[in-house]
């Protein structure tokens, strides 16, 4: 066999014993099309470098019906201890699993604000993996590999932070300044691309090809998997869901364009509206959004039809994702406190209104709140990618 041949069936093996959880060899043979004698071959490779190992529950084959329950393979957890970050506004949230996605422990530290050098960040990033390796009782010596979660256009094929709020400066080499401060093999990509990736591996995308995840923070973020991969376009600047044009010469965006989505559902544009009422006096960001939502629930004129209209486009805009993609699940995913109305059933109601009518249900939308500490999970299932890819690319041309 070809070695790229022999590589594509490791890559394509592991990424379905990742997917799976435990798996029998036989189901593995039938979804990668590959034969029972390479599926054989390539699980005892993957076992003899320490990558899987059988699971101590028998797994049922197939559809369950067929068969006896076989012995299934999973990940070897204890093959390598890697660490996740997220990078939020304030603070940084880090997580360190298992290589099997087990948390074993995690750390949140303040941040000392936004846009900080490249240096300065990884520092940052540095102290906090560290205090959740403490947590998990071990020491970063022991770590094999970090993720880091950026907002922000983030190039992570070549690991360039192009643009983010967290960093001083632009087009960033932030993968090799954080791998000279914290001395491991890091990955860098876009926190929408790693919450996706968590709900891939962890949430309510375990095991479904074709999802969306849609986040709404400061901005709004969406993250696209088809194929049972997180698709990054081809500059990394793909998914910007939150500019998304809803409107002709409309509102004025952070991004500097008019009428993208976030011009009319981010917290400040909302505030910007409420704003123009007369006697109007800004104070805290926080506790004026706060106020604006409880004046609008409670009925309000003004505050409710600037939270209708955000509703209005919201759900627009998922309409427009589902009336794209087509894909089988939608997750609105985030800690979404503050920003509640927009995950209304109301909303949800909306969006299958503007949805192509294609004679059969749309794609259910479903929503799950998280923290934080999720999205650094997220980032530490990129670094088990990236580890794992390294590890398979080491084994070489070996074996029949
Ligand atoms: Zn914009």
């Amino acid at each position: 066999m070809i070695r790229d041949q022999r590589s594509q069936g490791r890559h394509a093996i592991l990424a379905e014993i990742r997917k799976a959880g435990a798996i029998a060899r036989v189901d593995l043979a039938q979804r990668t099309g590959l034969s029972q004698a390479t599926v054989t071959a390539i699980t005892a490779e993957l076992m003899a470098a320490g990558l899987i190992e059988e699971s101590p529950a028998l797994v049922a084959a197939g559809d369950g019906r067929r068969g006896r329950p076989r012995v299934g393979l999973q990940l070897r957890g204890a093959a390598h201890l890697v660490a996740g970050a997220k990078v939020a506004d304030r603070t940084i949230s880090a997580a360190i699993v298992d290589f099997a996605g087990k948390l074993l422990g995690e750390a949140t530290r303040p941040l000392p604000g936004k846009g900080l050098e490249a240096e300065a960040l990884a520092a940052e990033l540095t102290v906090a993996t560290a205090a959740a390796a403490s947590a998990a009782g071990c020491s970063m010596a022991d770590i094999s590999g970090l993720g880091v979660a950026l907002a922000g256009i983030v190039d992570a094929g070549a690991g360039i932070a192009r643009w983010s709020p967290a960093l001083a400066t632009r087009d960033t080499p932030f993968r090799a300044v954080m791998e000279a401060a914290a001395g491991l093999p890091c990955f860098i990509d876009n926190d929408a691309n790693l919450v996706a990736m968590a709900e891939l591996y962890f949430g309510e995308g375990k095991g479904i090809e074709d999802f969306l995840v849609v986040t709404v923070e400061s901005g709004v973020g969406l993250g696209i998997v088809l194929g049972g991969r997180v698709y990054r376009g081809t500059r990394g600047s793909g998914a910007e869901f939150g500019h998304m044009k809803v409107q002709i010469d409309g509102a004025l965006c952070r991004c500097g364009q008019r009428g993208c989505l976030e011009a009319y559902i981010a917290d400040y544009a909302l505030l910007r509206e409420a704003a123009l009422r007369p006697g109007y006096r800004a104070g805290d960001p926080q506790e004026d959004m706060a106020a604006l939502l409880a004046q609008a629930r409670a009925g309000e004129p003004m505050a409710a039809s600037i939270v209708a209209r955000a509703e209005r486009i919201f759900a627009m805009g998922l309409a427009n994702l589902v009336n794209i993609f087509d894909p089988q699940l939608i997750i609105l995913s985030g800690e979404l406190a503050q920003h509640d109305y927009l995950y209304d059933a109301k909303v949800i109601a909306m969006v299958a209104g503007q949805t192509v009518q294609a004679g059969t249900p749309p794609p259910e939308i479903v929503v799950h709140r998280w923290d934080d500490l999720m999205w650094a999970r997220g980032a530490a299932a990129y670094a088990i990618e990236g580890l794992a890819a390294r590890a398979l690319d080491s084994l070489g041309e070996d074996a029949a």
